[in-house]
């Protein structure tokens, strides 16, 4: 079923009201802009010192492969992975997906290989309850984790997880599963995409202002967009607030509308349905977490009572669909705030965020690190060595 996320976003009623107050306040998608710029890698980079760059990387990272498992913990210790899409070479998905989002099922393939060479895979809450009970798994451990629930991750994940017997644990988010829901990085991502210098006449002076802010000049929307601009938009995009985001995107979309049903790209059902979920509870090899109802990040303007809907609500749900227990917690987005963090902490057994790193006996059980793989950066056994030895510039 569709769900409109007019009726999935509760809070932005009351977000306008706020921001209605503070007019004298900066629009948060120019504040981010603004945080952000400083941070942007120079985009007038020249090819010759991007080739030197990469090559200088690639030799670091064959270094690292070798030296890194000598140097690494010998435990106990839990080695996290992040995956979101597995899509295979030439998926049409794949033209509206941020490179960061995807592996190949062949990539995945290899990436178990490899990695159960020097980890030994463990279900992620299995882990966290004997590091509870004060007798981890002795070594070095591995959990694999999928965020937000993709029907990619039953039709082609599942079956490298089953060939490799590899458990994993996948973060849904509840009220998604079974639906079109498109995340905003996607309905971002799509509208560029598609857009024309004669839909410009649409969209009011506020939102030309705001697309700039973004760094997305009219001037370079639609088929001269590259993959690097849009990855800028979003990453900018991602300091703003859910409510702004949405604005923005129901203007952008509106003013797209009057474009015929045969010049959009074919929006097909993305999330996993509950029938999925349930063949691959099933199997014992996937586990599920919950990622919020509506991947709300948790911030410091939300009440009390989304908080327990988005918290304690995704829980209830998920347990009574795949009726098993549900210990496990995602942060959308990685973002969290005190009150967030208690109502966790009295609902689950463990929560991953988004900082980068390995995780250990005695750490926040709560603030589980992870390291995020892609096939950009992991794409031979050596880039994924150097990867998940959690060298930042690799
Ligand atoms: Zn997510």
């Amino acid at each position: 079923m569709d769900i409109p996320v007019q009726s999935v976003y509760p809070q932005r009623r009351n977000q306008a009201a706020h921001e209605s107050h503070s007019q004298t306040q900066r629009n948060p998608i120019d504040v981010a802009a603004a945080t952000l710029s400083h941070d942007e890698p120079r985009a007038e980079s020249s090819a010759r010192g991007h080739v030197i760059k990469q090559t200088v990387k690639s030799a670091l990272r064959g270094v690292v492969a070798v030296i890194g498992p000598h140097r690494w913990r010998r435990g106990p210790c839990l080695l996290v992975l992040t995956y979101h899409r597995v899509l295979p070479k030439g998926y049409p998905a794949r033209e509206t997906e941020q490179p960061g989002m995807l592996v190949s099922p062949a990539l995945l393939a290899m990436h178990f290989e490899v990695l159960k060479r020097h980890f030994t895979p463990v279900h992620l809450d299995d882990w966290l309850r004997a590091a509870k009970a004060g007798d981890p798994p002795p070594g070095r451990s591995l959990a694999i984790t999928f965020d937000d629930g993709w029907r990619d991750n039953y039709d082609h994940a599942f079956p490298v997880l089953q060939a490799a017997g590899m458990p994993a644990t996948i973060f849904l988010v509840t009220d998604m599963v079974g639906s079109h829901y498109q995340f905003w990085p996607n309905r971002l991502f799509q509208a560029l995409k598609v857009w024309e210098p004669r839909y410009d006449e649409r969209l009011d002076d506020e939102t030309r202002r705001q697309l700039a802010a973004l760094g997305v000049p009219l001037t370079c929307v639609g088929t001269d967009l590259t993959c690097e601009q849009i990855d800028t938009a979003i990453a900018r995009c991602k300091a703003t607030d859910d409510a702004s985001m949405h604005g923005l995107l129901d203007r952008l979309e509106a003013a797209l509308s009057p474009v015929g049903a045969s010049d959009r790209p074919e929006l097909d059902r993305d999330l996993v349905s509950w029938a999925e979920v349930r063949t691959m509870a099933a199997s014992g090899l996937v586990r599920f977490g919950s990622h919020t109802r509506r991947h709300t990040r948790l911030l410091d303007s939300l009440s009390p009572q989304v908080l327990d809907d988005e918290i304690k609500g995704s829980r209830r749900l998920l347990e009574a669909k795949i009726n098993q227990p549900v210990e496990l917690f995602c942060y959308p987005n990685g973002d969290t705030s005190d009150p967030a963090y208690r109502r966790v902490k009295a609902a689950y057994q463990g929560a991953t965020c988004t900082r980068r790193g390995w995780h250990a006996p005695r750490m926040d059980p709560y603030m589980i690190r992870r390291i995020g793989v892609h096939e950009d950066v992991t794409g031979t056994p050596s880039a994924l060595l150097a990867r998940v030895s959690g060298w930042r510039a690799l």
